[in-house]
């Protein structure tokens, strides 16, 4: 006999849990449970907390929802929910709806997005504090008024509650006392609001006096957000040039109308810089949100976006995640940012899914660059989105004049890796009392470690890549891994002494070479593994900006929006780093990178000088960078794109296979590629060993599905690898719009 339902367990409820299965799972309840109520579920051996789950959003479109269940389990067979996740609000709809956007768009599992929703409220809510005021009950007969009672009395309000300790501290009375009152009635409970988290920024501050042309940008953005609707706008404008002054009259705009604004930067060591300038701006910080911070801080921060009390929010892409219910304004700062995609676990894209979010919301966007990705000058050129320029730096400033130092011609001395032109230009600024600024993507000290004696290269046996020397921390890193080895003697190959030696540069190398040709000056180094947090960035860029330091040696963090006044001199030392590897986009990424690094130089009233070191002067990119002609560039990459069906101009999908074993995945991959999608304006690549072809132990091979940009990739990836039988050890990764080609 089958179980009975009990009486009074008779609903049946959808819940979506943190696992990654295709659906929400079926439960019983006592109750109707409206969606987006939290609850905790059994499931298998363990209790987690999950989320009631209605129908999708109606913009989805009918070619990403997802697939009915396939069997509906009868109800006396359902196990029961266990009970509420406590003071929590429930997940608003359209948090709900987002998370079914990002599963559906990415191929992602539902119950994986919906726990990076869902990270701060499954740890439970805050307990309301409550506190007593007087009631209006009369004394019970036979009620003694003792001297200890009529002093609560006394100290009791009667509007304003306060706490049994208070209570007892104004008093002089015992917690018995107040409690025996409270059960004669003549005491009520009633909840404390808690104190703002958030004060409201005010947008009448400190607002800036604009020149006509940001005036007329400002206005353009304001319009967009008083309207009340979707709307894309790319606010384009070389770096100095007012951007984020701009935008925050938007941002003052979206207060004005009562509604929240998400601003979303793309690393989270930015926001220290940022939230001061908006204070400046607004007269109080903004609400930030990132991975660093502290549980309660996020559960607060969370309620308080919940609540609405929260008007501005800055913070890294998994802001996005956040209960808004009443978003006028979403900006994407430096929206061409590579680092937006996220690449592990959930991919999505943070431009992307925030225009998703924005148009969801009925709110306005605005994309922020220097140098526009190819995607957004596309949707611009198709009229998609509006496009608002600012055409100067601002107060007259002069963008830097940038020169190419061809290394063929003045290259370095042999084992060093800075042009003597480059040391000249140096040596001037520091003596002039200026600063300067090194650039080298790449952390630690030597790249690849050779032996002279019997040719080995120093490898991570886990990874297709070389072992990385960080000399100050006397290991071997790989940079994929997790994997470290301490520096050895001799060769682990030949067992020769002293014949490992390090090729090529990191910063750690060139804070070396530095040290040796500019002993007066007073160096730091950036790295994005010794800098990791907002407050340790905070510190160093005060550093920069009062002066401490005249020489910087950084890696990418350094070239971000930084405004350094009296940084007058950026050298580049590998301009070619990143053109390598075949990567769709690798010269619009240099491009980008460079010319950022690049707008560090000369934002005060001192002109900025910029050395590219390079072995390519003539490619496209440093031509590019060097007559700042960014449009003919672009345009000339779009021509390269548009007759193959590249993005924009077309969409990919990335399958990636990966086994233990080389063999097995090599076989699913040559498998799976059997069954590939064919048609027209359909095309599919591979498989073939993935340029990172081992990580973490796991052989990789990819196949590359390419379709027109009428086409959606999604169905078609459905219908070709659902049904694709995985073996325990095999696993499959689905990357729709990869940034990644490794
Ligand atoms: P971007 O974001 O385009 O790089 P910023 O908004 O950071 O440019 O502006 C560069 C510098 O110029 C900042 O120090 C900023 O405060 C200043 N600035 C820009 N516009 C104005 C303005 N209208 N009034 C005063 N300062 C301004
Ligand atoms: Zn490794």
């Amino acid at each position: 006999m089958s179980p009975r339902v009990s009486n009074d367990h008779t609903h049946r409820v959808s819940v979506l849990v943190p696992r990654p299965f295709a659906g929400p799972l079926d439960y019983r309840s006592a109750y109707p449970l409206p969606p987006g109520t939290l609850v905790r579920v059994p499931l298998g051996k363990k209790e987690v907390v999950g989320c009631v789950w209605g129908p999708s959003a109606p913009s989805l479109p009918p070619d990403l929802r997802p697939a009915p269940p396939k069997r509906i389990v009868a109800l006396a067979k359902l196990r029961s929910i266990e009970g509420l996740v406590e003071h929590m609000p429930p997940l608003p709809e359209s948090l709900r709806h987002f998370v079914d956007w990002v599963a559906a768009y990415g191929m992602n599992a539902p119950g994986m997005v919906l726990a990076i929703a869902m990270r701060v409220p499954a740890a439970g809510g805050i307990k309301p504090v409550t506190g007593w005021v007087r009631s209006e009950a009369s004394m019970p007969a036979g009620f003694r008024l003792t001297p200890a009672r009529q002093a609560v009395l006394d100290a009791v309000s009667e509007e304003q509650p306060h706490t049994v300790t208070e209570l007892s501290e104004r008093s002089g009375a015992s917690a018995a006392v107040i409690r025996g009152l409270a059960q004669a009635g003549l005491l009520e409970e009633r909840m404390i609001d808690r104190p703002s988290v958030q004060k409201r920024p005010d947008p009448d501050y400190h607002p800036p006096i604009l020149s006509p042309n940001q005036a007329a940008v400002a206005e353009a953005l304001v319009h967009s957000v008083q309207a009340q609707r979707f709307e894309v706008t790319l606010l384009e404008g070389v770096t100095g040039s007012g951007k984020t002054e701009v935008y925050f009259e938007a941002v003052a705009a979206c207060l004005r109308e009562g509604k929240q604004v998400l601003v979303l930067l793309p690393e989270i060591v930015l926001t220290a810089q940022w939230t001061s300038r908006f204070a400046a701006r607004f007269g109080v910080e903004p609400a930030v949100w990132h991975s660093e911070l502290g549980h309660k801080t996020r559960r607060e921060t969370w309620c308080a976006v919940e609540s609405g009390q929260t008007r501005v929010v800055v913070g890294a892409r998994s802001a996005l995640f956040l209960p808004f219910t009443d978003l006028g304004l979403v900006v994407v700062d430096e929206e061409h940012e590579s680092t937006y995609k996220q690449e592990e676990g959930v991919l999505y894209h943070g431009r992307d899914m925030a225009i998703v979010r924005a148009r969801m919301a009925r709110a306005a966007i605005v994309l922020v660059s220097a140098t526009p990705s190819m995607e957004t000058l596309a949707n611009v050129e198709q009229g998609r989105y509006r496009h608002e320029q600012l055409d100067a730096r601002h107060g007259g400033a002069q963008l830097p004049e940038i020169s190419l130092l061809d290394l063929r011609e003045h290259g370095p001395e042999r084992g060093l890796f800075l042009s003597p032109v480059l040391c000249d230009a140096i040596e001037k600024r520091l003596e002039a009392g200026e600063q300067a600024m090194l650039f080298l993507n790449r952390r630690g000290y030597a790249p690849l470690t050779l032996c002279r004696a019997c040719g080995h290269r120093i490898q991570c046996p886990n990874c297709s890549a070389w072992m990385v020397e960080h000399r100050a921390r006397r290991v071997f890193a790989c940079h994929h891994c997790e994997r470290v080895e301490p520096l050895k003697p001799v060769c682990p190959e030949c067992g020769a002494e002293h014949s490992l030696v390090p090729i090529g540069p990191g910063i750690e190398r060139i804070d070396e070479e530095v040290r040796a040709r500019f002993p007066q000056a007073k160096l730091l180094s950036m790295a994005s593994d010794t800098l990791t947090s907002p407050a340790a960035m905070a510190e160093a860029v005060g550093r920069i900006a009062n002066n401490d330091v005249n020489l910087i040696i950084g890696t990418q963090i350094v070239a971000k929006g930084w405004h350094f006044p009296n940084l007058t001199l950026v050298g580049v030392v590998d301009s070619d780093l990143g053109l390598g590897g075949g990567d769709l986009r690798a010269a619009e990424r240099t491009m980008q990178l460079l010319h950022q690094v690049a707008g560090r130089a000369g934002r005060g009233e001192k002109p900025g000088q910029v050395m590219l070191q390079s072995y390519v002067s003539d490619h496209p990119v440093m031509q590019a960078l060097q007559h700042n002609d960014f449009q003919a560039f672009m345009e000339q990459e779009a021509a390269q794109r548009r007759p193959g069906f590249w993005p924009p101009y077309g969409r990919l999908a990335a399958v990636i296979v990966s086994a233990p074993k080389e063999s097995h995945a090599e076989q699913l991959a040559r498998h799976i590629a059997l069954n590939a999608p064919e048609g027209e304006g359909i095309q599919v690549l591979g498989p073939a060993p993935a340029p990172l072809a081992l990580l973490r132990g796991r052989y990789r091979f990819r196949l590359l599905l390419r379709t027109r940009r009428g086409i959606a990739v999604q169905p078609l990836l459905r219908r070709w690898l659902g049904d694709v039988k995985l073996s325990k050890e095999a696993k499959l990764e689905i990357d729709i719009d990869p940034v990644s080609f490794m």
